[in-house]
């Protein structure tokens, strides 16, 4: 059965492949080929795209990239959450000369554009100046292919960035038809001011602008995602083309500091607001601790039982270690916590919503199982067992949606001169395994990934061949 990534009802047919591109697609049943795959009873899909994805870590040493496509995803997108490879051209350069099995697009990060420009005397408003000379470098990036330009502003540096800064920079990527996607200002205390400050970019800059790993993550706006798509939708009414991604879990990854958008890491009563308001401390789960590594995989409530402190007073010292461990080493500490702050129907409203396409927002060594299940686990239990989409619905927010809220053309569907960027499941058996526990475990139910033509993953295993290409603005 073929789900062709428009959201329509799968058909069956045969799909014939020359070199990297769909050349047929019908009855083949007098044809004959080199290679011939029966797929009966199997689902085949385009490719998954992974419209924020921290999986490129490492690439260049583990080139199969075995996270994602052991999960259909056969392009992703990186340079997310306003950190990317600087200057763009350079990396584009080295991953023209040693591919990578998935195809690879990115956008030009402000984080990254601020810190080549500011340096560590970042906790302040750029002056006019500074921000000429960001959007000379944005301007190159987007000279060498970037998608946009992508924020992430509950991150040092860009927390500290003025709107006026955001705005003018996201007027460079107009003329080059770019677009702007960001980890918005704040998913939680200052959720709504963020939300319009989005709008703004799309409105101002006249850009299509999309909400990265979009969620209600604080207890008191549980329950809002109806007003929030209410909000989007006049929004598009209006000509500014809002979009977002999701990934399909109640609990997020980050750094611990996130927590606190003020920066007062010493505010214990800061600290027990956030122990109320937005996670629990027995909810909130290190991911990794390196002043103390046996804390990860522990809560925050533990931790605190264990030193005798109150959750609020171990928060704020966990965070001081941090930094007195940093002072001591001369490097950055590694650090991150997973934290439980989303509800299962807000998940679903918002996953629901016309203009939401599925991410991973995962990595290939990450703590979070979003890195190895994410795009099945929406097969899994998004369709299967919840009903919350139907399996066309879901397929269309994995490729043809994502494809066209990224701009690429020629994939996100299966269709005659498209690449041939497939996946062929098991739609009986096909779901995520990875847990907190054990955040690598391979899902179950994907059988073949081709990329381009070619096959990358097949028995559960790499085939060590690396077809990716890189996904230029289009
Ligand atoms: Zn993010």
């Amino acid at each position: 059965m073929i789900y062709d990534g428009t959201g329509s009802e799968p058909f069956k047919a045969d799909i014939g492949i020359n070199a990297d591109t769909i050349a047929f697609i019908g009855d083949l049943s007098k044809a004959s080929a080199k290679k011939e795959i029966d797929a009966n009873g199997k689902a085949v899909a385009p490719g998954f795209i992974d419209t924020h994805s921290h999986h490129a870590g490492s690439i260049f040493k583990h080139r199969d990239l075995i996270a994602a496509v052991s999960q259909g995803i056969t392009t992703i997108i990186i340079g997310q959450d306003g950190g990317s490879n600087f200057p763009l051209s350079d990396f584009y350069k080295k991953l023209n000369d040693t591919t990578v099995a998935v195809n690879i697009g990115s956008y030009s990060g402000h984080n990254t554009l601020r810190d080549s420009v500011l340096g560590k005397d970042y906790k302040r408003f750029a002056t006019q100046q500074e921000i000429d000379k960001m959007k000379v470098l944005l301007q190159q990036d987007m000279e060498a292919g970037a998608l946009g330009l992508s924020t992430g502003l509950e991150y040092d540096p860009g927390i500290y960035s003025g709107n006026d800064e955001i705005l003018q920079l996201a007027k460079v990527v107009t003329p080059f038809n770019g677009r702007y996607i960001s980890h918005i200002r704040s998913e939680d205390r200052y959720f709504w001011k963020a939300i319009d400050e989005i709008i703004t970019v799309g409105k101002e800059a006249k850009i299509p602008v999309q909400v990265s790993h979009i969620k209600l993550a604080m207890h008191n706006i549980w329950g809002k995602a109806d007003s929030l798509l209410a909000l989007f939708d006049a929004t598009r009414k209006m000509g500014i083309d809002i979009s977002a991604d999701i990934y399909p879990y109640a609990f997020w990854n980050s750094t611990i500091k996130v927590l606190f958008p003020n920066r007062n890491f010493n505010d214990e009563k800061e600290a027990e607001l956030i122990l109320k308001e937005i996670t629990l401390p027995e909810d909130i789960i290190l991911g990794s601790y390196e002043v103390n590594p046996d804390y990860a995989g522990k809560s925050l409530a533990e931790i605190a039982k264990i030193e005798n402190r109150s959750p609020a007073r171990m928060l704020v010292e966990l965070i001081a270690r941090i930094d007195d461990w940093k002072r001591k080493n001369d490097r950055e500490c590694q650090e991150n916590i997973m934290a439980t702050s989303m509800s299962e129907s807000d998940i679903k409203k918002l996953m629901q919503w016309s203009h939401t396409n599925i991410c991973t927002d995962g990595s290939s060594a990450g703590t979070h199982p979003r890195g190895y299940g994410a795009f099945t686990r929406v097969l899994g239990n998004y369709v299967k067992k919840e009903k919350a989409l139907t399996m066309s619905q879901a397929i269309y927010k994995m490729t043809g949606l994502s494809a066209q809220q990224m701009g690429i053309q020629k994939r996100g569907s299966i269709k005659t001169g498209y690449y041939a960027d497939l996946v062929i499941f098991n739609p009986e058996t096909v779901s995520d395994q990875a847990t907190v526990a054990d955040p690598q475990k391979l899902s179950e139910g994907i059988e073949i990934v081709w990329v381009n033509g070619t096959i990358v993953f097949e028995n559960k295993k790499t085939t060590e061949l690396y077809p990716g290409k890189i996904i230029l603005r289009q």
